[in-house]
């Protein structure tokens, strides 16, 4: 793919530094990422993948939007009330990006349909709130050896996770063996509104360089961000011996 004079008007903030160039915002265009989830960290994962180039964006959610919604979902509005979020998110970052390809997917992941959907992109972001779809996710990452960058939220705290399935290392079943009684989410808990926005900020950073090929030093971690402390803590996460998935073998 050749860049236009226009392409490289768009994008210069990021072709001059040192580390990315033509050739890194061509590996920009060219990768595929899938999303799932179009709620608060979506919104602006998707906003900053799109904006950077991102070629092919696949994005998935069974969701209408909601009026509770709008103190944190920044791509929709009063009068997107009802609309089917993937069909209103590809609506408003055509306005940001007309030239990558956005493939809306107007459905809930379950185990029988996983699988083709996660077909063609090598990069998975997770960005649900519910348990019993991050470990579907996780499991059908491990599987098929892709990236998983994953993100939670509640209250004033923020969770990101990195697993490169094509190396050894822990999954998310590893240090969350168990599935917690109660799902942890925006709806029960309540959500300060900067924290959606930092996660999924922080998680369009991790795709980004993972892209690009930067020196990994991120993955087999979770970061967390305490936003009342104003502060971010990195913790190592280790193989558990007896993961579902085998994962120390
Ligand atoms: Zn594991």
């Amino acid at each position: 793919m050749s860049l236009s004079l226009k392409d490289f008007k768009i994008f210069e903030k990021q072709i001059i530094l040192k580390n990315i160039g033509i050739t890194g915002q061509k590996r920009i265009f060219n990768s595929k990422v899938l999303i799932i989830g179009i709620g608060g960290l979506g919104c602006p994962l998707l906003t900053y993948l799109a904006a950077s180039g991102v070629g092919t964006i696949g994005i998935v959610d069974p969701d209408r939007i909601e009026m509770s919604n709008l103190n944190r979902q920044t791509l929709f509005s009063q009068r997107d009330i009802g609309k089917f979020k993937v069909n209103q998110a590809k609506k408003n970052i055509y306005r940001i990006n007309k030239n990558i390809k956005i493939f809306p997917y107007k459905i809930k992941l379950i185990k029988e349909n996983i699988k083709a959907v996660f077909k063609g992109y090598e990069i998975i972001c997770d960005g649900t709130d519910n348990y019993e779809t991050r470990y579907l996710i996780n499991d059908e990452c491990k599987k098929t050896k892709k990236i998983l960058i994953s993100a939670a939220i509640s209250k004033f705290y923020g969770h990101l996770y990195k697993f490169n399935f094509k190396k050894k290392g822990s999954c998310y079943r590893c240090f969350m063996p168990e599935m917690p009684d109660e799902d942890n989410n925006c709806q029960s808990d309540g959500i300060f509104s900067p924290v959606a926005g930092v996660l999924g900020t922080m998680q369009a950073n991790e795709v980004l360089k993972t892209i690009l090929n930067f020196k990994d030093n991120f993955s087999n971690q979770m970061m967390v961000f305490d936003s009342l402390k104003s502060n971010f803590r990195n913790i190592k996460l280790g193989l558990n011996p007896n993961c579902k998935n085998k994962c120390s073998k």
